[in-house]
C-alpha cells in the first residue's frame, strides 16, 4: 500500500503565495516509489495549482465539496466542477463538522459524489475530547464510518481513504494534546475492524492516515504505528521546509 503525506492548508495563503509554495516544494521533492504527496489549497488556488503541479510529484486535493453535481446551491462547489483539477477531496474534516455543522448525511453525500466523479475522498473521522472522556470513542468512530461510507459499494471501497483525526489532537484546537502511538494504534485497529465487518477482506485495501499535530519530530513515530498508511498534516504543512522534512522522514521510515 502507498504511503500518503497530505498537507491541508485550510484557509491560508493567497493564490500567489500558494503558487510560490508549490514551486518551492516541486523543486525539492524527488518522487519516491510508493509515496503519494498531496496538498489541499484553498478553493481559489485549486485550478492554478493543478496547472502548475507535476502530478508525478504532487497531487492536488480540495478541502471540501458539495454532494450534488449541479443546481441551486449558492456558494458551494460541486466535486463535478473540480474534475480534472483535483485528484482528492477531504471530506468531513472536524472543522466542517464542528464549525459548519456538517452532518453525517452531508458527509455521506459528499463521499458518494467524489466516487461518482472519479475523485478519491479522504474521509476524516475522529472523536472530540469529551467523547473520549466519556468512553465514546469506539461508538463515534463506528458511527462516522458507517454513515460516511453508507453509499459506497464493496467495489468502490478501494477508492476511499480514511483519515483518523482525534479532534483533541488537532493543533488549532484549544488545549490540544499529542495523541500517543498507543491511542492511535487502538483507534486504527477499531477502524479496520469496523471496515472489515462491513466490507470483508476488501477493507484491508483502504489506506488509513493519521492526523493531529504531526511535525517533523513525531512523524516517524506516527508512521511506524501498525496500520497507519500516511499522515494528514495541518499546521506543519504551512511551512514548506517542515512539510518537506516530514516527507523526508516518511521516505526514511518506508525505505
Ligand atoms: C488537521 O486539521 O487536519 C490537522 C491534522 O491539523 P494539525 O496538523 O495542525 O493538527
Amino acid at each position: 500500500m502507498k504511503t500518503y503525506i497530505v498537507g491541508n492548508w485550510k484557509m491560508n495563503f493567497t493564490v500567489g503565495e500558494s503558487s510560490i509554495y508549490l514551486h518551492k516544494l516541486l523543486k525539492r521533492i524527488k518522487p519516491a516509489k510508493g509515496m503519494q504527496i498531496v496538498v489541499a489549497p484553498s478553493p481559489v488556488a485549486l485550478q492554478p495549482l493543478s496547472l502548475q503541479t507535476d502530478r508525478k510529484k504532487i497531487r492536488i486535493s480540495a478541502q471540501n465539496c458539495w454532494g450534488r453535481d449541479f443546481g441551486a446551491y449558492t456558494g458551494e462547489t460541486a466535486i463535478a466542477q473540480l474534475k480534472g483539477i483535483v485528484d482528492y477531496c477531504i471530506i468531513g474534516h472536524s472543522e466542517r463538522r464542528h464549525i459548519f455543522g456538517e452532518t453525517d448525511k452531508m458527509t455521506k453525500e459528499k463521499v458518494a459524489a467524489c466516487i461518482r466523479n472519479g475523485i478519491t475522498p479522504i474521509l476524516c473521522i475522529g472523536e472530540t475530547e469529551s467523547e473520549r472522556t466519556f468512553g465514546e470513542t469506539a461508538d463515534v468512530l463506528r458511527d462516522q464510518i458507517v454513515a460516511g461510507l453508507s453509499d459506497v459499494s464493496k467495489e468502490d471501497l478501494k477508492k476511499v481513504i480514511i483519515a483518523y483525526e482525534p479532534v483533541w489532537a488537532i493543533s488549532s484546537v484549544k488545549g490540544a494534546k499529542l495523541a500517543s502511538p498507543d491511542d492511535i494504534a487502538q483507534s486504527v485497529e477499531l477502524i479496520r475492524k469496523y471496515l472489515k465487518s462491513t466490507y470483508g477482506k476488501e477493507a484491508e485495501e483502504i489506506p488509513i492516515l493519521f492526523g493531529g499535530s504531526v511535525n517533523p519530530s513525531n512523524a516517524g513515530a506516527y508512521l511506524t504505528i501498525p496500520g497507519v498508511n500516511g499522515l494528514l498534516i495541518g499546521g506543519a504543512s504551512l511551512i514548506a521546509d517542515q512539510f518537506n522534512d516530514i516527507i523526508e522522514v516518511a521516505k526514511r521510515v518506508r525505505a
